[in-house]
């Protein structure tokens, strides 16, 4: 589903590193990085593996299921474009495969969300060129 957003939102960088995440999210698909030297799942991506600092990298689907790690509410947006979106949730969350990642948590009111409570991704068409990877309560 595409959601015409009515104000000027930040575009992510275009970063080649991440290409993959991003295209995969476009079909809504959760990709994550994967280290084929030590096999370790990682996120956010880059061209060099945290654990073991190697360079061969390939991409895996991971399920997109996890639990909230941590959270925030924000009341008070650093971006003046998102003042209307307050107060909304601001989370990290532990993917089920082992990597964390920040993301918003939706369809949850801010007062109901729980650390440890299971979410699982969904996919926010943003526009026609890009969507983002969020969360909601599984
Ligand atoms: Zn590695």
């Amino acid at each position: 589903m595409t959601v015409e957003y009515k104000k000027p939102l930040p575009n992510p960088a275009h970063w080649p590193a991440s290409q993959p995440f991003w295209e995969a999210a476009k079909r809504h698909e959760l990709l994550m990085p994967r280290c084929r030297r030590c096999n370790k799942l990682f996120f956010y991506p880059r061209e060099v593996c945290p654990t073991c600092l190697q360079s061969d990298i390939e991409w895996q689907k991971v399920s997109g299921n996890g639990r909230l790690h941590s959270f925030t509410v924000i009341h008070q947006p650093v971006n003046p474009n998102f003042t209307e979106d307050v107060p909304y949730v601001y989370a990290m969350v532990q993917l089920d495969e082992g990597p964390r990642m920040i993301s918003n948590l939706v369809g949850c009111a801010p007062g109901n969300a729980t650390v440890d409570m299971p979410v699982t991704a969904v996919f926010d068409d943003v526009t026609s060129d890009w969507t983002l990877v969020k969360f909601r309560p599984a």
